[in-house]
């Protein structure tokens, strides 16, 4: 089945460049021109995968975003200028699965939504349900129970969780997590780490002051709890 992106962005020439990236690259794509019409599509089209500009005439991206998120996990790979590093945290907080900074090669713009789909669809090589103290992980299923609760987490959130999981005990770096739920390693950004796993203790531990699960290791990034 062919996956249908949603671009973004209020200018038409941008939008049409990576459209016709997408549509190259074997996408079906779709537009809209403003964050109105942009959540309208998400309601009603359900795209596979949205290509959010932040920079929006009317409602802004930001919003968007919690719009998106309010109606479901399509995955969201956001679009910003440089320098506006602020609204890419706040985005990525808010659930957005990847960033790309402005002016960016259609090339990349094709590769980031190639790994975060793949990401969504989660690795093929995982048939496994991994027990951790009162957490169940149904990786085939991308499903988080704690304590009996079921837990909703965005594909990078999960793909992250899994990561840490796999391995109690081991100390991941920030870049050593950014590759493992990237996939593709273009420029590092190893803050924005810290805001995807920010949102899963919020998800996951009782009390995210004192995590349970994921712990800070200072200096040098994460690791999940050994029993
Ligand atoms: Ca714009």
């Amino acid at each position: 089945m062919v996956a249908t992106i949603l671009v973004v962005e209020d200018e038409r020439e941008i939008a049409q460049l990576v459209r016709d990236y997408l549509e190259r690259a074997g996408f079906g794509t779709t537009w809209a021109g403003d964050g109105d019409r942009a959540v309208e599509q998400v309601r009603n089209g359900r795209p596979d995968l949205i290509v959010l500009d932040l920079g929006l005439p009317g409602r802004d991206g930001l919003d968007v975003i919690r719009e998106v998120r309010a109606l479901g996990q399509t995955p969201v790979v956001i679009l910003t200028a440089r320098g506006e590093e602020t609204d890419r945290i706040v985005g990525l907080e808010l659930g957005a699965d990847d960033y790309i900074v402005k002016p960016f090669s259609p090339r990349e713009v094709v590769a980031r939504v190639r790994a975060v789909l793949r990401r969504a669809a989660g690795p093929d090589d995982d048939r496994r349900v991994l027990r951790r103290g009162t957490m169940e992980i149904d990786i085939p299923r991308m499903r988080v129970i704690v304590d009996g609760r079921q837990i909703e987490l965005t594909a990078t959130e999960f793909q992250l969780l899994v990561t840490l999981a796999r391995r109690p005990g081991q100390v991941f770096t920030r870049g050593q997590l950014l590759d493992a739920v990237r996939g593709d390693a273009f420029e590092g950004y190893e803050r924005a780490i810290d805001a995807h796993i920010k949102n899963v203790r919020r998800k996951i531990e009782s009390d995210s002051a004192k995590p349970m699960f994921i712990q800070t290791v200072y200096g040098v990034g994460y690791r999940f709890a050994e029993e």
